[in-house]
C-alpha cells in the first residue's frame, strides 16, 4: 500500500485490485503487488518518455501553491525555444486543462475522482490521448497533496515541490517524504512576503537541507514574473542533460546510484526491524553493488545471556513458577547434554508452565488471575521492550510477580565496536523505534566522535532509503552530522514520559552479551527499591558448574559474529545445513530479529564463503 497514508486505489489501478487473487493472498499482498505494477508502469512510462526525448517534470504541492500560475507563466515564456505538453491531475473538474489550452499548449485532464494522487497507471492512459512526438517537456501536474503523491513512480525524470509563502515554513519538516524525494524546491508566492511576516525563506531552506536535501531552492512568484529567469535556466540545464543521457542511451538513475563509489560502502544497521524490511523489500538486490547493508547488533533474544535462559528454564522446571516470556524466546536453545530440556519450547512440553505473552500487560494479568502463585516474567529487550517494564514497576506491579530482566541498551553495543579500532562499517542507520523513546541525539557520539555517518531511520523502505542516501552523500561530500529520516516519530529527547519511569526503576549497569561478553553499561537492572520484584534476587541460582559450554555460543554457531555484523548470516558453517528455523542451533535462526532467520524467511539459501 502508499507506504505514507495507506491509499493506493485510483481509477488507473483498480482494474488490477478487483482481479481474482490467488488464493491465501492477503489485502497487504494484494497492495504490495499494486504498487510493484505501479513500478513497472512507472518504468515503462519513462521508456517512452526516453525513446522521445522528453523531459517529464513531477509537480507536486499541496492545493493553491500556485502550480498552474506556475506552469502558466512558464509556457508563455518558453513557447519559442521549447514544446511543452501537460498533464493535470484533479479529484473534479477540467479547469486546470482549459487554463493550459488557453496558452495554446496541448494538455490531457486526469479527474482522480477520490484517489488523492496520479500513478504511473493514470499518466499511461493519458499518455496515449496525447501527441508527443516533437514534446520537449512534459509537466505532470499532480493532485494537490503534499503526502501521497510523493510514493508513486510516474515515470518522471524530476521531481519539484512547491511550497507557497502562505504556507508554514516547516512544511518540509512536517511532510519529509514529500520534500526529500524534491530535486527542486520552489518557493512560490514571494511576492506576497511584503506582507507576511510568518514565512521565512530561511528556515524553510534549512528545514530542506535538515532532509539531507540539496536540491536547489528558488525564490519567485509567477504572477509577478519574480526571478523565473532562475526557473527556465533551470529547466533548460535539465533538458539539456535529459538529452545528452537519452544520446549515451541511459536513463535517468535513482539518486543512490547516481552517487557512484569506486570501494564498497558498508552501511551497519541496529535494528531487527530494519533488517527484515531491508530483506524483505529486495533492497540489497535493488541497490548498487558496492553498497553493503550489514546488519548488526538488532536482535535482543541473540544477546540474551544463554545462563539466563538456562535459569529462566529452571524456574519453571524447578521452582514451579509460572513463566512468561515474549513468544521468540521459547524456542531459544541452551547448552545442555543430548536427551535434556534443551529450550523453553521443551520444559513446557515437559510439563512446567510457560506462558508466551504479547506485553508486559498479559503477564500482569496472569499474575492478577494467579494471586495464589509465583509469576515470573522473563523480559529480554532493548529499550523499547524495557520501557513498558519500567512503566509496570512505576505504575504498581502485582505482588506475585517478579522480573527477570534481559534488558539491553543498542548504543553502547555500535560504541564498543567503533571504540575496537575495526568497527567494520563506513556508516551507521540507527533504530528509529529507540530513537522515539531515548531520542534521536543519543547517536550524536556516532559522527561527533568517531566522524562516521549517522542518520536515524523508521522501518518503512522510504525512512531507509533515504537514510542511506543521506549517510552516502556525507561521505561523498566529506560532510558529517546526524540526519533524522524518522522525523514523523522520533522526536528531540524521544519521549519524555517513558525515560523518566526507566530513571526511576532500573539502573544501567555492565552487561553481558551473549557470545560477545561484558559491554559497560549496556544492560539495565532492577533498582533496589523494587528488590522484591527482582527474580535474579527472589529465586536460587541454577547455574550449574558441571554444565558444559554454559553461557557459550553451541559448537559450530557462529551469531556472535553475526550479531558484531563481522559476518553475514549464509556465512556461518551451518546455516541451513544444521542450523534451520525448524532445527535452530543458535539464537540468531530463532527470534523473529534475529538476521539469520530474517534471511532464511527472506529465501537466501545460498551459502557464502566467509
Ligand atoms: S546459522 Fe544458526 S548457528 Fe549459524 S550464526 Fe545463524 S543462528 Fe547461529
Amino acid at each position: 500500500m502508499c507506504d505514507t497514508c495507506g491509499c493506493n486505489l485510483t481509477p488507473g489501478n483498480k482494474h488490477l485490485a478487483f482481479k481474482p487473487v490467488a488464493k491465501g493472498a492477503t489485502a497487504v499482498s494484494v497492495l504490495k503487488g499494486l504498487l510493484a505494477k505501479n513500478d513497472d508502469q512507472a518504468a515503462h512510462n519513462r521508456e517512452h518518455f526516453d525513446k522521445r526525448g522528453i523531459l517529464a517534470i513531477n509537480l507536486m504541492s499541496s492545493p493553491g501553491s500556485g502550480k498552474t500560475a506556475l506552469l502558466e507563466a512558464t509556457l508563455v515564456a518558453l513557447k519559442d525555444e521549447f514544446t511543452c505538453a501537460v498533464i493535470e491531475g484533479d479529484l473534479e473538474t477540467e479547469n486546470d486543462a482549459e487554463r493550459i489550452r488557453a496558452k495554446g499548449v496541448q494538455a490531457h485532464q486526469i479527474v482522480t475522482g477520490t484517489a488523492c494522487h496520479l500513478d504511473a497507471h493514470l499518466v499511461h492512459d493519458a499518455l496515449h490521448h496525447m501527441a508527443l512526438d516533437g514534446v520537449d517537456i512534459l509537466f505532470i501536474e499532480n493532485v494537490g497533496n503534499l503526502v501521497c503523491p510523493a510514493s508513486f513512480d510516474l515515470g518522471q525524470h524530476l521531481n519539484v515541490t512547491l511550497l507557497s509563502v502562505t504556507e508554514g515554513d516547516d512544511k518540509p519538516a512536517k511532510y519529509p517524504v514529500m520534500f526529500r524525494a524534491a530535486d527542486a524546491m520552489l518557493l512560490t508566492k514571494t511576492d506576497l512576503l511584503a506582507v507576511l511576516d510568518d514565512f521565512d525563506p530561511d528556515k524553510a531552506e534549512a528545514h530542506l537541507r535538515n532532509l539531507a536535501n540539496p536540491a536547489p531552492v528558488m525564490r519567485l512568484s509567477a504572477r509577478k514574473e519574480l526571478n523565473m529567469e532562475a526557473w527556465y535556466a533551470w529547466l533548460r540545464e535539465q533538458l539539456a542533460t535529459q538529452l545528452a543521457r537519452v544520446a549515451q542511451g541511459q536513463s535517468r538513475r535513482p539518486k543512490i546510484h547516481a552517487l557512484e563509489f569506486d570501494r564498497t560502502v558498508k552501511i551497519l544497521n541496529v535494528c531487527g526491524g530494519h533488517e527484515r524490511s531491508i530483506t524483505h523489500a529486495g533492497l540489497r538486490g535493488a541497490l548498487p553493488k558496492w553498497i553493503e547493508l550489514v546488519p548488526g547488533p538488532g536482535c535482543p533474544v541473540c544477546v540474551c545471556p544463554e545462563e539466563v535462559v538456562y535459569q529462566a528454564m529452571q524456574l519453571a522446571l524447578q521452582d514451579r513458577c509460572i513463566l512468561v516470556a515474549f513468544g521468540d524466546m521459547l524456542r531459544v536453545p541452551v547448552n545442555v547434554k543430548k536427551g535434556e530440556v534443551r529450550s523453553l519450547a521443551e520444559a513446557q512440553a515437559a510439563g512446567a508452565d510457560i506462558r508466551p505473552i504479547a506485553s508486559p500487560l498479559d503477564a500482569r494479568k496472569i499474575a492478577l488471575d494467579n494471586p495464589e502463585r509465583p509469576v515470573v516474567f522473563f523480559a529480554a529487550g532493548f529499550e523499547t521492550t524495557t520501557a513498558p517494564v519500567a512503566a509496570m514497576l512505576a505504575e504498581g506491579i502485582p505482588t506475585n510477580l517478579s522480573i527477570l530482566l534481559s534488558g539491553r541498551l543498542t548504543w553502547p553495543a555500535v560504541a564498543m565496536l567503533l571504540d575496537s579500532g575495526t568497527p567494520g562499517f563506513d556508516a551507521l542507520v540507527a533504530p528509529g523505534h529507540v530513537s522515539t523513546i531515548m531520542g534521536p541525539e543519543e547517536w550524536s557520539f556516532v559522527v561527533d566522535r568517531h566522524e562516521i555517518p549517522a542518520a536515524v531511520a523508521g522501518f518503512g523502505t522510504e525512512s531507509l532509503l533515504a537514510s542511506f542516501y543521506s549517510v552516502l552523500r556525507q561521505l561523498k561530500t566529506g560532510e558529517r552530522f546526524l540526519d533524522n529520516c524518522y522525523r514523523e516519530v522520533a522526536h528531540p529527547g524521544g519521549n519524555p514520559t517513558a525515560r523518566r519511569m526507566l530513571e526511576q526503576t532500573l539502573d544501567v549497569v555492565d552487561a553481558n552479551w551473549r557470545g560477545i561478553g561484558i559491554i559497560p553499561n549496556s544492560g539495565y537492572a532492577l533498582k533496589p527499591a523494587f528488590a522484591k520484584h527482582d527474580a535474579l534476587l527472589l529465586y536460587p541460582d541454577h547455574s550449574d558448574p558441571t554444565r558444559r559450554r554454559a553461557g557459550e555460543m553451541p559448537p559450530g554457531c557462529d551469531c556472535a559474529q553475526v550479531v558484531l555484523g563481522k559476518i553475514y548470516p549464509n556465512q556461518c558453517r551451518i546455516y541451513g545445513l544444521a542450523c534451520t528455523p525448524r532445527n535452530p542451533v543458535g539464537p540468531c535462526m530463532v527470534s523473529d530479529e534475529g538476521a539469520c532467520r530474517i534471511w532464511w524467511a527472506g529465501g537466501v539459501r545460498v551459502v557464502a564463503d566467509a
